[in-house]
């Protein structure tokens, strides 16, 4: 049990990556708050452990305020939630782009800017921030905002890990390539009407990758699981890539 006697906080925990790392955390020994904007998804999460599952909207700068105030001071935040926009930046209006950059980069600020205070406190912790291959690292035709906003986490995630690394605080990002999720099910949908067809597009995805295949959430997770545990305790402000090779 890697995680036992910490606290874990994970966003967007209802599916994808965000739920293999809250249920990993679990099964390692963690109490986990886990939260997401549908609550329906949370479901099941409590079979595996000690959780406690709270409805968030990630971009209610409100909502969140009230949430990290009933938290108890935590050694994990997993910052999870993030939205993919296809296009350039052609086709990106402002309202995408302060859409993207709310979910993607705000909301996580809001959930370290109201915790890290009761990290600090109760003697440090890890943040884990998930951004991805594509941002400042690898370019991808139509991530327009997308990279830019992921590239923004990377930053932030820089400049956390160098403020206070002499309080206790480790900051971390995870730069995923292409993963098996069901928004990723979604993006494959959205480009097979576009290149005849699902099958079609799957392949597109898969051929990006040079070992062949997607990567799977639980290969991320277990990488959070490191960056969670006090194995990874002389690591910080770096981006931990797990693509695939996609970025060599
Ligand atoms: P997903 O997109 O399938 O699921 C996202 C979850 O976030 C859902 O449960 C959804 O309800 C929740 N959510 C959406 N808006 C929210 C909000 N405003 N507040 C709280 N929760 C909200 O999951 P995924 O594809 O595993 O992506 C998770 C994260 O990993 C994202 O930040 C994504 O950018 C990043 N990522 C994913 C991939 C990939 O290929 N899947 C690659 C790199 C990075």
């Amino acid at each position: 049990m890697r995680l036992k006697g910490k606290t874990a906080v994970c966003t967007a925990a209802g599916q994808g990556i965000g739920r293999s790392v809250a249920e990993a955390f679990l099964r390692e020994g963690a109490t986990v708050h886990a939260s997401d904007l549908d609550a329906e998804k949370l479901r099941g999460l409590d079979s595996l452990g000690d959780v406690h599952t709270t409805q968030l909207d990630v971009t209610d700068g409100q909502a969140v305020a009230a949430y990290v105030d009933s938290l108890p001071a935590p050694q994990v935040l997993f910052n999870c939630a993030g939205y993919v926009h296809h296009g350039t930046v052609l086709d990106c209006d402002d309202e995408s782009w302060d859409f993207s950059f709310n979910l993607n980069v705000t909301a996580m600020h809001r959930m370290i800017r109201g915790l890290l205070p009761s990290m600090r406190d109760a003697g440090g912790g890890s943040i884990i921030n998930m951004s991805s291959a594509a941002s400042s690292i690898k370019a991808a035709p139509n991530r327009y905002v997308y990279m830019a906003s992921k590239a923004a986490v990377i930053g932030m995630t820089r400049s956390v890990a160098v403020d206070f690394i002499r309080q206790g605080i480790r900051c971390n990002a995870i730069c995923p390539g292409t993963v098996e999720s069901p928004s990723l099910e979604g993006r494959i949908a959205e480009l097979g009407r576009s290149v005849g067809g699902a099958e079609k597009a799957r392949e597109m995805f898969i051929e990006r990758q040079p070992m062949g295949r997607l990567g799977r959430p639980e290969e991320v997770a277990a990488l959070a699981v490191w960056l969670a545990s006090d194995e990874s305790d002389f690591v910080t402000g770096t981006t931990q890539l797990i693509d695939g090779g996609w970025s060599l």
